[in-house]
């Protein structure tokens, strides 16, 4: 069920929001923080609450527009999410005009833009007037990892709400536990289990991910000595088993050129790279590094 308690933590910042949905929501608004999946779901429930039909605490999650939202079939929602490329003036004129036809199933309309960073200075001057004075049944989320990068004038439009950085940092044996099914579905050669383990990973906080990555790449490391035949004190210990099964199925050259790309990867994820995307690349790329 759609709801503030989906995003853990964040107790004053829910709060405010909350408190603004019932009294009277600014139309333009800027989430900002460097949890992209914080940002999507606090951004996904905000725009539940702008639509919500509950006359009292909203999203109530159970009217029909809250589960439209909800299951992304909601006519009245607009997402644009590009993902970590650019976003283009293109798009900034379909925003514009999709939002001069009014709603359809309620009174207001959401557009919500992630990544809006990536906005670049041509498609945010062609949305300045668009955030300035929107149409009345109109509003904006705009989810930002780095808000800066933003130009001033459209930050300035915007009600801005950060969000609190993740607390928790993982502990190796914490990251070891997540990447210890995407190890052993690479060293069985299951493409379809590496993209469920992956799928799993996604749920991370970008922060923590980086973190995730930089595991992997020692667990790798691990795999690549054993598969020349050395026998060091392995960097990640808790990954022993799942490393050997690796050193086993594929080659140390393979391994090398993994080791590499993920390093690759992790340049991509600190650059806001999707989660789809790595997803992908973990299951994919690394596929065919592997076998092929
Ligand atoms: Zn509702």
């Amino acid at each position: 069920m759609i709801s503030f308690d989906s995003l853990p933590g964040n107790r004053t910042l829910k709060e405010s929001l909350q408190h603004a949905l019932t009294e009277r929501i600014p139309q333009t608004i800027l989430l900002s923080g460097d949890d992209s999946a914080g940002l999507e779901t606090l951004s996904t429930v905000l725009a539940a609450g702008i639509l919500c039909e509950t006359a009292g605490k909203r999203p109530c999650g159970m009217c029909l527009s809250c589960r439209k939202v909800e299951g992304g079939i909601h006519p009245d929602l607009t997402v644009v999410d590009e993902g970590e490329n650019e976003i283009k003036v293109d798009a900034a004129r379909r925003i514009k005009s999709e939002n001069a036809i009014i709603p359809g199933d309620g009174d207001r309309r959401v557009t919500v833009i992630r990544h809006a960073q990536n906005l670049n200075p041509a498609a945010q001057n062609a949305l300045l007037k668009e955030l300035e004075e929107p149409p009345s049944y109109a509003f904006f989320i705009l989810t930002a990892e780095q808000p800066d990068a933003l130009l001033e004038t459209v930050r300035s439009r915007c009600a801005k709400f950060a969000l609190e950085p993740p607390q928790a940092v993982l502990s190796d044996d914490e990251a070891a536990a997540l990447l210890a099914p995407y190890l052993a579905a690479v060293a069985a050669g299951r493409e379809e289990q590496m993209m469920q383990a992956a799928v799993g990973l996604e749920k991370t906080p970008r922060r923590q991910l980086l973190g995730l990555l930089g595991l992997l790449q020692a667990a790798l490391r691990d795999a690549v000595l054993a598969a020349n035949g050395l026998t060091v004190a392995p960097l990640v210990p808790q990954l022993r088993e799942q490393t050997a099964a690796l050193s086993r199925t594929v080659t140390a050259a393979r391994l090398l050129r993994v080791h590499d790309f993920v390093d690759e990867l992790t340049g991509r994820v600190s650059r806001n790279a999707g989660a789809a995307a790595m997803t992908c690349a973990l299951t994919a790329d690394v596929y065919r590094i592997c076998f092929i």
